[in-house]
């Protein structure tokens, strides 16, 4: 039995102070030595974590003990070792950054279906399958007959929407890594005068591990240094094409080049023969990292500090009134 699991989780729900939740929670994750990325906002959290069996057990115990996340929904996958290097427990305006921040999903949204139910209704003549991913996402891994949108970000989703008039009078189920961007999609769509609209919940991720991941096919962008994890137990194929030969090939990469960081699938061989670049510009770029085989880079910290606590706010209270 592997010794790990891996948490996927989010929820919309009212927290009226997120600066003051974020330290209870940051040294919560502290104490079970969970690692990963936790974004909180007054509208909710968003989550991302592996840690010790026990400890992931321990955090969701901890959080449906709250009130306010009583409804909370946890996809759990079992794994070796720790997914991520790090903890980063933060607070931003949405716990997904959209440009749809006036949309309460609690208000309205997208009927939701249980992953057995959208196997159910998939193939249907009069239904569309809506991917709200971006294309580097889609590109390595969607479901058979899915709609995609050439989006490089979810903030540019709603300009998208023009694309899809001509399902207007179709059922149209939206999916995504873990669900969370249906949530507003979904929402967003039924804003814009479309009638029928659903949304899978708990994403591909809960799909994988509840109905098999029927008709999946690819694999599974994932935001830990997996990159990649696999859906479909039942029908799986690949679908993704080295950039560089264009041999069938799943890999994902990060560009070593730090200031292109394109993600995209890559075989092993061109891999080092590329050292990790997506093109030879990249390859002589002055900052290019190296490359290890595995294409994945830990991101940088940009300036976060894990141990805020209340002494350093204190301090930088201080020190903003000075200014
Ligand atoms: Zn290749
Ligand atoms: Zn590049």
């Amino acid at each position: 039995m592997k010794a790990y699991s891996v948490l996927l989780y989010y929820y919309y729900t009212h927290i009226e102070q997120p600066e003051e939740f974020r330290e209870a929670h940051h040294q919560f994750c502290l104490d079970h030595q969970l690692k990963g990325r936790i974004i909180i906002a007054q509208e909710g959290i968003n989550g991302t974590i592996s840690g010790l069996k026990a400890d992931c057990e321990a955090y969701m115990k901890h959080l449906r003990e709250d009130e306010r996340f009583a409804g909370i929904d946890f996809k759990v996958e079992s794994c070796d070792a720790h997914t991520f290097q790090k903890l980063y427990v933060r607070v931003k305006p949405e716990i997904v950054h959209s440009s749809l921040q006036h949309i309460n999903p609690n208000e309205r949204t997208g009927i939701h279906l249980e992953p057995e139910d959208f196997k159910k209704m998939k193939d249907a003549e009069d239904v569309v399958i809506l991917d709200v991913r971006s294309n580097y996402e889609h590109e390595v891994g969607r479901f058979k007959n899915a709609v995609t949108l050439d989006i490089s970000h979810f903030r540019e989703f709603p300009q998208k929407i023009k694309e899809l008039e001509a399902f207007r009078d179709k059922k149209i189920i939206t999916y995504c890594t873990g669900g969370i961007k249906c949530e507003k999609a979904s929402a967003y769509l039924l804003e814009n005068g479309f009638p029928e609209v659903y949304q899978l919940h708990g994403g591909i991720i809960k799909y994988g591990i509840e109905a098999g991941g029927e008709d999946f096919e690819g694999k599974c962008y994932v935001f830990d240094n997996r990159v990649v994890t696999d859906i479909n137990k039942v029908n799986p194929k690949v679908i993704a094409t080295c950039h560089v030969c264009g041999t069938v090939s799943d890999r994902m990469v990060n560009c070593a080049n730090p200031t292109c960081n394109e993600h995209f699938p890559m075989c092993e061989d061109c891999g080092w023969k590329m050292d990790g670049a997506c093109s030879e510009e990249c390859k002589t770029h002055p900052e290019k990292r190296t490359y290890d085989g595995t294409g994945f880079y830990q991101k940088e910290l940009n300036g976060y500090q894990p141990a805020m606590n209340s002494l350093n706010k204190q301090r930088n209270k201080h020190l903003s009134q000075e200014k």
